[in-house]
């Protein structure tokens, strides 16, 4: 190891050179390494100007005309335009960043996909500007959130539902109507700017389920599912002896079987009992049946004394009934 003196009497040697000849020893270096033949931009010849309703833009030609056939075109082979600033009309300020932001970010977006809003942005503006990597891309993505699969479906809404409608009608993305559909159904959004057709098919399936929700409200409780079907509980003879502590005992005991019963079998009027329990979690009048159903089945049955073949039998009926009332909406939003 050195001493500290010999240590500073080095750097002192290598710090006396000239910064100049650093520079042209490190550039004469630099210079005799090829070139890659495709990423070696020109910051200043390669940058162009675009406005997009008032804003201006400088960004990388290359980018853009690497992801988008339109700018290929507009800009051609001209090389002389550093100070031109071309104009886009059709594209909205937010809808071009966020395509900007999606040339640079995607893969952050597979981990992590964006809004539905910002998808839209993006779909839009891809689609003005033939983006066809990243419109395929944000098509897949759009479709992801709006999946008409039933499993993806939860309580949660999706909000944006009309604008999403009216993007798919635009863009021909067929997949994503049945989810949106039912989320504008469900909820409370205004529905300016949707078609006729599309608003008399939301009306028809709003219809639809409100009379198959109440025609299972009313049936329910005379339904199989809801019968007790576990044997009742041994009957007691009366207790006729005079002997209080024999008299305790045979009461605690039938007191420690009567909590086993089944709470179904407990119900004196099955109706009154299924109506109490919908209106306490708020069920009962619902825009959103599939939702109530899928609440129905999260209740702790078990916990509120039902056996586990009434807790098994109910959970069965309501999911059953949520998958035959999604699969009908097919047919209700005439698909
Ligand atoms: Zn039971």
């Amino acid at each position: 190891m050195l001493p500290a003196a010999e240590h500073a009497t080095q750097d002192v040697d290598h710090t006396n050179v000239e910064s100049s000849d650093i520079d042209h020893l490190e550039s004469s270096v630099a210079h005799h390494k090829p070139q890659s033949n495709t990423f070696w931009f020109d910051e200043a010849a390669d940058c162009i100007v675009i406005a997009v309703q008032g804003t201006r833009f400088r960004l990388l030609r290359a980018k853009l005309c690497k992801n988008s056939k339109y700018f290929t075109r507009l800009f051609g082979s001209a090389s002389d335009d550093a100070d031109r600033c071309y104009d886009i009309d059709g594209v909205s300020s937010d809808d071009f960043k966020a395509l900007i932001n999606a040339m640079d970010d995607a893969i952050l977006y597979v981990l992590e996909p964006p809004p539905s809003p910002v998808v839209a942005s993006i779909l839009r503006a891809a689609h003005k500007l033939e983006c066809e990597n990243i419109l395929r891309f944000s098509k897949q993505l759009l479709c992801e959130i709006w999946s008409p699969d039933l499993h993806r479906l939860s309580t949660a809404p999706i909000p944006s539902a009309l604008p999403t409608i009216l993007l798919a009608r635009d863009l021909d993305i067929s997949q994503v109507l049945k989810r949106a559909f039912y989320e504008l159904l469900r909820n409370s959004e205004p529905r300016e700017g949707l078609s006729e057709e599309d608003q008399r098919r939301v009306n028809t399936a709003h219809g639809e389920l409100q009379m198959h929700w109440a025609g299972f409200l009313w049936t329910t409780p005379n339904s199989h599912a809801f019968r007790c079907h576990t044997p009742s509980s041994v009957q007691h003879p009366p207790i006729e002896t005079t002997d209080v502590d024999k008299r305790n005992e045979t009461a605690k005991s039938m007191e420690t079987e009567k909590e086993m019963v089944c709470t179904a079998q407990l119900e004196r009027d099955h109706f009154q009992a299924w109506r109490d329990l919908l209106e306490e979690h708020g069920l009962f009048a619902v825009d959103d049946p599939l939702g109530a159903l899928q609440s129905l089945a999260a209740i702790n049955w078990e916990k509120m004394g039902y056996c586990a073949g009434c807790v098994e039998g109910r959970c069965e009926a309501f999911i059953r009934k949520r998958d035959e009332l999604w699969n009908r909406l097919d047919g209700w939003f005439d698909l």
